[in-house]
């Protein structure tokens, strides 16, 4: 994901905003919504702050979306030169078998799955967080810690209350990190903004542009004006 975000003094707020362009089979305006509003929801849930020179900043995520046609979204990545707009497809499935957003970490371009309860988990968020350059965390033991954060990947160990079984014995069958109970902490968003420099506020650009298409199961489509995209 590719975001920007712009600091204002004057209100001592950093807001961070996208806009997320479905395409897609499966891209329905229900579905955009329930995305958005679980990436936005998560992702201020931790009033994260941050204290710049003698301000105190309130971080705010403002994520929106729109759906496109296959037409309208390939006029729209042929002409993007703007931070804030990713470009996602939503389908049943692909090559990769899971949600990616493109093929390294803060790109523009991605491939949803439906399957992956977008909206209604957590997956959304995460996913979120992979597309603004977050890695998951080298740390995979999160036990005596609460809630494990957005970015742990599937496998981590939690306390007994996180797992998908509280019974099985941490680590084994049923005894790892249930992704429902992943949260956003502060730190996960500060991580976000660790490109902001002090001595030049004003507008962060967050990610880069690939300005990727894919097809229906998720191949990367080449570009050029010509092109009808299916
Ligand atoms: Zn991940």
């Amino acid at each position: 994901m590719s975001a920007v975000a712009i600091i204002n003094p004057e209100t001592s707020q950093i807001s961070i905003e996208a806009e997320l362009v479905f395409y897609g089979k499966y891209a329905t305006e229900d579905l955009a919504q329930k995305i958005v509003l679980e990436i936005n929801q998560m992702w201020n849930e931790p009033n994260a702050k941050l204290q710049l020179g003698s301000t105190l900043f309130d971080i705010v995520f403002d994520i929106k979306y729109t759906c496109l046609g296959n037409s309208e979204v390939l006029s729209k990545v042929l002409n993007n030169t703007e931070y804030a707009v990713n470009f996602i497809r939503i389908e049943d499935k692909n090559i990769a078998e899971r949600s990616m957003m493109g093929f390294g970490l803060g790109e523009n371009s991605g491939h949803w799955l439906i399957t992956d309860q977008l909206g209604e988990s957590t997956t959304a968020a995460h996913e979120f967080g992979h597309a603004l350059g977050l890695p998951h965390p080298e740390q995979l033991d999160y036990r005596f810690s609460g809630n494990p954060p957005i970015m742990a990947p599937r496998g981590t160990i939690v306390d007994a209350d996180f797992q998908w079984n509280p019974l099985a014995e941490a680590g084994a069958f049923g005894g790892t990190m249930r992704p429902i109970f992943r949260r956003v902490r502060s730190s996960e968003v500060l991580l976000v903004l660790r490109g902001l420099n002090p001595e030049n506020l004003g507008i962060l650009k967050i990610g880069k542009l690939t300005n990727q298409l894919f097809d229906e199961i998720g191949r990367p489509v080449a570009l050029n004006k010509d092109l009808t995209f299916e």
